[in-house]
């Protein structure tokens, strides 16, 4: 059985508020929003990291990102915006490792990030 969080949020073992989930990508709810609309898209496979991401995977980053595409409009923050980040290692501050794409929205977002 895996340890890591995002994996068993992804197979149902972590409860979460999961928005969207399908063969190969899992949707859900930050558990500290940073922004009135905040969720994470993840691959259902664990992969530590977009820095280990292969080649091959090319197909399933295509998948994630078309997800918050379409999970932006069904949450209501297309229209007004939003940003997609992902954190790769320490000076980033990446704190769970498995990849995983923030989308933050609802509210004016400072720019550039701390
Ligand atoms: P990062 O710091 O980029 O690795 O982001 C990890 C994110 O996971 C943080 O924004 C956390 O708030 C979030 N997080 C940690 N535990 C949970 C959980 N059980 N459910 C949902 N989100 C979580």
């Amino acid at each position: 059985m895996s340890a890591c969080l995002f994996c068993k949020i992804a197979s149902g073992e972590i409860p979460a508020e999961v928005l969207h989930h399908d063969d190969d990508v899992v949707a859900f709810r930050d558990i500290t929003p940073r922004a009135p609309v905040h969720f994470l898209v993840v691959p259902r496979r664990h992969v530590r990291s977009l820095g280990e991401a292969a080649d091959t995977d090319a197909a399933l980053l295509g998948k994630l990102l078309l997800a918050v595409r379409d999970l932006a409009v069904r949450q209501g923050i297309d229209a007004g915006g939003y940003r997609v980040v992902t954190n790769r290692g320490a000076d980033a501050g990446q704190s769970v490792d498995h990849l995983h794409f923030h989308v933050l929205g609802g509210r004016a977002l400072a720019w550039p990030p701390g």
